[in-house]
C-alpha cells in the first residue's frame, strides 16, 4: 500500500524543525529513520498531514560524555551506538542490547530518538533506558524540558512528549561502583521484536547487598543478600506483575513464563558482573 497524501518539510536546523511542528499543531509528525513511521503510514495506521524530516539535522547526531554521563543525540543512528567504544565503556548495558534491535540494515537507518519516541513496548531501548534511569531532553518553541525515563513512557506507543515537541538528546548517568548489568530476550527469530525482554541493573553496597533494580521486582530484592531463592522469587514476581497480550506469536501465559525465566537469567548475570566489579 501507499501512504495517504502528506506535506513534506526538510528543515536544515533544529529551530526550523520546531517552527514547522509548531505551525502544524498536532497534524505534523517528525520523521527520523522512518523504520517504524513509514510502514505505519503505508498501512494507513498513521496518516499525518505533514512530515518534518529530521535527517538534515546533523547537529542532533553525536555521542559524547559530559558531567551527566553519556549523552547521545536523538538523530544518532542505532548502528553508530552499537559500534561506539565510548558507549561500550560508559553504558555497557546499551552496548549489550543494541544487536537485539532488528537487523543491521534497519539499525543503519533507525535512530536512538526514533526508537525511544516510538515507545513500542516490545522494543529494547525503552526498557534499557528505564533500567538505567536515563533522562530524555526535549525541545519545543516553549524551550527545553528534561523528562526522566520513568515519567516518559506513559502507555502503549505513547510518551510524555507533546506533538510539537522533539526529543533531542538522551542522557545516561554513569554506573555507580560495584554495578552489574544484563540484557536478555527471547524472539522467534534473531532480529524480530522480542516476545519478552528484560534489562537488569544491580548495584551492591560495600557489604555485598542492596541491589537496585529498575523493575517491579526491585522492591523484593532491594537491601537483600543475593541468593538463588531470592532471584527466583523476584523473577516470579516480575512475571506476575506484567500483563502481556496474546497474539499469533505467543500466548500471554507463555510471555509471562518467558519474563520470569529472562528476569532470572538477567538478574543472575548482572549480580555476577556486579561482584566482579566490586
Ligand atoms: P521513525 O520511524 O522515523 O519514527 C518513529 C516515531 O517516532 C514516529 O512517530 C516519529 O514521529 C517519532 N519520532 C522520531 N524521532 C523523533 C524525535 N526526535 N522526537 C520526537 N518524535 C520522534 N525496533 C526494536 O526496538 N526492536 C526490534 O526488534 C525491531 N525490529 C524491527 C524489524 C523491522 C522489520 C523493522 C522495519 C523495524 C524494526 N524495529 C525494531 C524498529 C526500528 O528499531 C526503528 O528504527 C525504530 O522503532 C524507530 O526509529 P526511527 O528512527 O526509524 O523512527
Amino acid at each position: 500500500m501507499k501512504p495517504a497524501a502528506f506535506e513534506y518539510h526538510r528543515p536544515a536546523t533544529l529551530d526550523e524543525a520546531l517552527d514547522r511542528l509548531a505551525e502544524r499543531g498536532g497534524e505534523a509528525k517528525p520523521l527520523a529513520g522512518g523504520q517504524s513511521l513509514i510502514p505505519a503510514m503505508n498501512f494507513r495506521l498513521a496518516r499525518p498531514a505533514a512530515l518534518v524530516d529530521l535527517n538534515g539535522l546533523t547537529e542532533l547526531a553525536y555521542i559524547r560524555s559530559d558531567a551527566d554521563g553519556l549523552v547521545i543525540g536523538a538523530m544518532t543512528r542505532q548502528s553508530s551506538v552499537e559500534t561506539s567504544d565510548l558507549v561500550r565503556r560508559a553504558a555497557p548495558l546499551v552496548h549489550e542490547a543494541m544487536p537485539f534491535i532488528a537487523h543491521a540494515q534497519i539499525r543503519n537507518r533507525g535512530t536512538m530518538g526514533g526508537s525511544i519516541a516510538h515507545a513500542d513496548p516490545a522494543a529494547e531501548l525503552p526498557a534499557v533506558m528505564l533500567a538505567l534511569g536515563a533522562t530524555f531532553r526535549a525541545r519545543s518553541r516553549a524551550g527545553p524540558r528534561a523528562i526522566a525515563a520513568e515519567a516518559f513512557f506513559t502507555g502503549l506507543f505513547t510518551t510524555a512528549l507533546a506533538p510539537h515537541e522533539l526529543l533531542v538528546e538522551i542522557a545516561v548517568p554513569p554506573l555507580p561502583p560495584a554495578t552489574g548489568w544484563a540484557f536478555a530476550e527471547m524472539a522467534r527469530r534473531h532480529g524480530d521484536y522480542a516476545l519478552a525482554g528484560v534489562a537488569a541493573v544491580v548495584t551492591l553496597d560495600p557489604g555485598g547487598r542492596g541491589p537496585v533494580l529498575a523493575r517491579a521486582a526491585a522492591a523484593l530484592v532491594e537491601g537483600q543478600i543475593p541468593t538463588p531463592e531470592l532471584i527466583r522469587a523476584a523473577a516470579d514476581r516480575a512475571s506476575r506483575d506484567i500483563d502481556p497480550p496474546s497474539d499469533i506469536h505467543a500466548s500471554a501465559a507463555y510471555r509471562r513464563h518467558l519474563a520470569g525465566v529472562l528476569t532470572r537469567r538477567a538478574l543472575t548475570r548482572a549480580w555476577e558482573r556486579a561482584r566482579g566489579t566490586a
